[in-house]
């Protein structure tokens, strides 16, 4: 199926309202619509490292409505001279449509971080004339003459996974990169609809108020998503699997802004939340490492016992395992590889909760094997703990970390 230009203005027209596009974006697009969709910029993505997951989300967008096919809308509506893995052209051709788009107005869309370490070259975004273009080469050439630089996803809005520790490439940001002011769209990954609604307002040549981290404010920080919960009057959990909030298991939702829960995710059907998930903080800058762990371990399934009684002949319900004999066999924190090993020995089933006993701060929690071993590493602990605490059961045990 052709969808042109015209097509694609159309869906942004009748999808304004759910979009939630400013009557200043609708009434441009509408003047582009009546003008055949001629005259707007072209776009030009470039993928840095990243998983392809921002993409495979904006494909997902309209597979329940016309216009249907994603590749067909993006290569022929919103004139998207490039794009890595949408595009048909493949090779000179492909980077001869990115030369001709840049040379008159576009926009500069980057999903993915910027690999610094071997100046760039754990990431080739294409070759020209045998010689390697790097990512960190093409996103600083091209978006010193874009018209706007939209990050698309976590990784090129604030580094994202691939630069969370230990970062062997040494990741940044686009707007680390460049020193520029970037139009942020964080989200591991991000909604599609973020994304339309951005490159459409921009293609309108509307600029979107951004606030402290550059994101659209309209988009993602009018509320957190704990303050919009459907959840928040519920009462905590502490089992998955209950439709009460997630705070005591690790949700991130009152450090985050994003509208997922109104939104809903795959055209409208749930969300993290709603999947009884935590939020984990996506679209925040500090993700993942300052959102880690994602799960905090408030309860041992060694107390768990059935909330129905046993049908008449069953077995009876095992008591839990005493926690008995939990020690510490070795704290050690190994300077070159920086990393803290907690290992010893508990009763075997129980989850065991290693923590910095100064802070408190959670370091890890394993389970206990069946011999009654257990062992937790924690790399890169900041503070290394003086002594590490190791909780199961309701006891606790400390050790002296020796540093080697
Ligand atoms: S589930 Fe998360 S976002 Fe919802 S009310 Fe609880 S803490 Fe807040
Ligand atoms: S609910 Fe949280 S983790 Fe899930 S997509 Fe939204 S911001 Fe990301």
């Amino acid at each position: 199926m052709h969808i042109d230009r015209r097509a694609f203005l159309k869906y942004c027209l009748g999808s304004a309202a759910a979009l939630g596009f400013p009557l200043s974006v609708v009434s441009r697009l509408e003047e582009a619509y009546a003008a055949g969709g001629t005259g707007l910029p072209q776009v030009v993505w470039l993928n840095g490292a990243n998983c392809t997951g921002c993409t495979v989300s904006l494909a997902n967008l309209i597979s329940a409505q016309k216009p249907t096919d994603i590749a067909d809308l993006l290569l022929n509506t919103i004139d998207l001279a490039f794009h890595p893995n949408l595009m048909g052209a493949a090779g000179d051709l492909a980077v001869q449509s990115l030369q001709t788009a840049t040379q008159g107005d576009f926009v500069l869309v980057v999903d993915g971080g910027i690999p610094m370490a071997f100046d760039g070259h754990t990431c080739i975004v294409w070759s020209e004339n045998g010689r390697e273009i790097t990512a960190k080469e093409a996103v600083l050439d091209l978006a010193a003459q874009s018209m706007a630089t939209v990050c698309v996803g976590t990784c090129a809005s604030f580094g994202g996974i691939p630069a969370g520790n230990p970062n062997p490439t040494q990741i940044v940001s686009v707007g680390q990169l460049t020193g520029q002011r970037t139009i942020n769209i964080p989200g591991c990954p991000p909604h599609p609809d973020w994304i339309v609604w951005t490159i459409a307002t921009l293609l309108a040549g509307v600029n979107p108020s951004l606030d402290e981290r550059n994101r659209p404010v309209q988009l993602f920080t009018e509320e957190t998503i704990h303050k919009r919960c459907p959840r928040k009057e519920s009462g905590e959990t502490k089992l998955f699997g209950q439709s009460r909030c997630l705070k005591a298991l690790g949700c991130k939702g009152p450090r985050t802004s994003a509208d997922c829960g109104q939104r809903k995710w795959n055209n409208g059907t749930n969300w993290c939340i709603g999947a009884n998930a935590v939020c984990l903080g996506c679209t925040e800058y500090g993700f993942p490492d300052a959102f880690s762990p994602f799960y905090k371990v408030e309860y041992s399934y060694q107390n768990y016992s059935k909330p129905t009684p046993e049908p008449p002949g069953a077995e009876p319900t095992p008591s839990p395992t005493p926690a008995v004999g939990l020690r510490i066999s070795k704290a050690e924190y190994n300077r070159e590889r920086r990393e803290l090993r907690v290992e010893g020995v508990g009763p075997a089933g129980a989850i065991v909760k290693i923590l910095d006993d100064g802070t408190r701060v959670l370091l890890g929690a394993v389970s206990v094997d069946r011999e009654g071993k257990w062992r937790s590493i924690t790399r890169d602990p900041r503070p290394v703990p003086t002594r590490a605490r190791a909780e199961c059961n309701g006891r606790a045990t400390t050790a002296v970390v020796i540093r080697k």
